[in-house]
């Protein structure tokens, strides 16, 4: 069974969670501090998909989030943020999750993205191609590295995902709904805004000067480009 650790300390909310994602045939692995999570991360390395909320006693989602990404470990983060924390979406996609989830959510939204996810690391496994070579950039599919000039650079899983459509489709216009159905799936129900906040991560990542973008070009009121 697919594990998903549930970082949460109010209870009610984190048994709404668990009880949704054992509907959909999950293993949900249960966790109510930040410390804690990190412990269990520890005795479960199978666990593919984290859900972590922000405000916690303790640590706080970001920073299991951080700790999380600075192991090494490609486990796909989903935050779970406030309404009211608007900043909370960019700063925990900032800090290296996949994707957030506003609270309150639908069971139905939730699992989409979980579901969205576990497909993106799953498939990472399976479409080995060849490598790809665009300028400086090297994008090695059968062990995921990515460098550019020779130096790697670690991208989340989205990001990994978004370099690979970028380069497999070099010079062609991609529209933002493209981009999220090809990423985050068909049936996801989110806004296009998370394309571009990965989009403003990964520049930062991979451009000379990301607030002068030379390698994924914006295409003004439709989407994004690989190359000028
Ligand atoms: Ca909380």
């Amino acid at each position: 069974m697919k594990k998903v650790l549930v970082l949460e300390d109010e209870s009610n909310i984190r048994s709404f969670i668990v009880i949704n994602l054992k509907r959909n045939g999950y293993e949900p692995v249960e966790a109510d501090t930040g410390e804690d999570a990190l412990e269990k991360l520890r005795d479960n390395p199978d666990i593919g998909v984290a859900l972590l909320d922000v405000m916690l006693p303790g640590i706080d989602g970001f920073e299991v989030c951080r700790r999380i990404r600075a192991s090494g470990a490609k486990t796909g983060i989903i935050m779970l943020t406030a309404k009211s924390q608007e900043m909370d979406k960019v700063t925990g996609l900032m800090t290296g999750a996949d994707d957030y989830v506003t609270k309150p959510f639908s069971p139905s939204e939730l699992i989409a993205r979980v579901d969205a996810l576990y497909r993106r690391l799953g498939s990472s496994q399976d479409d080995v191609g060849g490598v790809m070579i665009s300028g400086p950039f090297r994008l090695n599919p059968a062990n995921r590295i990515f460098e550019k000039n020779g130096e790697r650079i670690r991208l989340t899983q989205t990001e990994y995902a978004l370099m690979n459509l970028f380069m497999s489709n070099p010079g062609k216009a991609l529209s933002r709904a493209e981009i999220l159905s090809a990423i985050w799936g068909e049936d996801y129900v989110g806004e296009l805004k998370i394309v571009d906040v990965n989009i403003r991560r990964l520049r930062l990542k991979i451009e000379d000067d990301a607030t002068n973008p030379a390698y994924i070009t914006t295409i003004w009121g439709y989407g994004y480009k690989w190359g000028s």
